[in-house]
């Protein structure tokens, strides 16, 4: 089986799987419980949060736990929103949000705020100057994402903390899910930050939103004493212990690991030169994780299921979208429907070998050959 769909989700690495198996069979006590074993698991809870806090170099008080980076993204859009909605009623995003935001976006236009998309340049990136000309005095949030799911372009997140410096009322959202564990990140900039687990070889159903400390939120999920008084339910201690081991592994030879998957990721673009019908999606701003390409004039889940007859797995779009629709990131990139309609996501891992990569690409070749080219997809 070849794998080559990690940003939808990656295997859980043995180390976490072991650390949850431990703390599920050793800790038994509820963290707020006050008889000792409560205790000893509030005292692991502690260790685990402080761990996640100096790996991203902010305060543990500062981490709110939730069930994904989607409920993060709603926690900290919806929290930030209804809390500062009397300061006005303006967002400013991207069209190349992720779902568990551009959906947010959508049901806050129902509530009557007002949302304004930043303009792409050719590579994808957001235009710095635009975001300047679209902040107000009634402009409260500003969520962009670090690392787009579909392409892998990087937004300049680190020029738009700078710009949004100078206006100390707006909030800066960042959904980071795609960034950790593949490149550097810094916070120190941004007021809110998004992620996940399961992107980073940790277990699925949980997530993290960093909040700095002079942030206020109001909760999405109420109920009782938690580990953040920001969202309610019981902390579900061996995934958060589990998720301070995935995150502490994601860290380690970042650069290597980088190196390693960019040579992957020049010999596919080097081997689909070839194909007169393939076009590269992924800009020179992607990350090499991800490598999105089309093959026009092709149905991608037709090749996506070519390539599944070999064992090798991969998405069309991301697990998330709509499967018949154009990807609105192609879209709002390259404006070319054609190319929105047959995009195909290879995502790579420091885990993925060379000897994988030549197989796909024998295969890729074979079933390219194989295809039927269906006239012009867009009309
Ligand atoms: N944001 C981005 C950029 C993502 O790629 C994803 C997952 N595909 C999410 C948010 C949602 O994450 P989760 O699955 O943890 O809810």
């Amino acid at each position: 089986m070849i794998y080559l769909d990690y940003s939808a989700t990656t295997p859980v690495a043995p180390e976490v799987l072991e650390s949850f198996n431990k703390v599920s069979r050793n800790y038994l006590g509820n963290p707020n419980s006050i008889h000792r074993l409560g205790l000893d698991s509030k005292e692991l809870m502690h260790q685990a949060t402080n761990q996640i806090a100096k790996l991203l170099k902010v305060k543990a008080e500062e981490l709110i736990f939730t069930s994904g980076a989607t409920e993060a993204n709603n926690l900290a859009i919806k929290g930030v929103c209804a809390h500062y909605q009397n300061r006005g009623k303006h967002i400013i995003t991207t069209e190349l949000e992720h779902s568990s935001v551009s959906e947010v976006m959508n049901y806050l236009k129902t509530q009557g705020y007002e949302i304004s998309y930043l303009n792409v340049l050719p590579d994808g990136t957001i235009d710095l100057k635009h975001l300047k000309q679209l902040l107000r005095l009634d402009t409260i949030l500003v969520s962009i994402v670090y690392v787009n799911s579909e392409t892998g372009i990087k937004q300049p997140i680190e020029d738009v903390g700078h710009i949004l410096k100078a206006y100390p009322k707006v909030l800066f959202h960042v959904d980071g899910t795609q960034a950790v564990g593949k490149i550097k990140v810094d916070l120190n900039n941004i007021d809110l930050f998004s992620f996940s687990a399961h992107k980073i070889y940790g277990l699925p159903g949980i997530g993290c939103l960093y909040k700095q400390k002079k942030i206020e939120l109001t909760n999405i999920i109420h109920g009782g004493q938690s580990q953040s008084k920001y969202r309610a339910g019981t902390p579900p201690l061996p995934l958060i212990v589990s998720f301070a081991k995935a995150l502490r592994l994601s860290l380690v030879n970042l650069d290597d690991r980088y190196t390693h998957v960019l040579k992957l990721n020049q010999t596919i673009k080097k081997a689909l030169e070839k194909y007169p019908e393939v076009v590269i999606n992924s800009s020179s701003e992607a990350i090499p994780h991800i490598l999105n390409i089309s093959i026009l004039n092709v149905l991608p889940e037709t090749f996506m299921h070519a390539l599944e007859k070999h064992h090798i797995y991969l998405s069309t779009q991301t697990a998330c979208s709509k499967f018949d629709e154009p990807s609105k990131t192609l879209l709002a990139i390259y404006k070319d429907k054609k190319r929105a309609l047959s995009s195909i996501r290879i995502s790579l891992s420091h885990k993925t070998t060379s000897e994988e990569i030549d197989f796909f690409l024998k295969c890729f070749d074979l079933e390219y050959h194989a295809l039927n080219f269906m006239g012009d997809l867009s009309v």
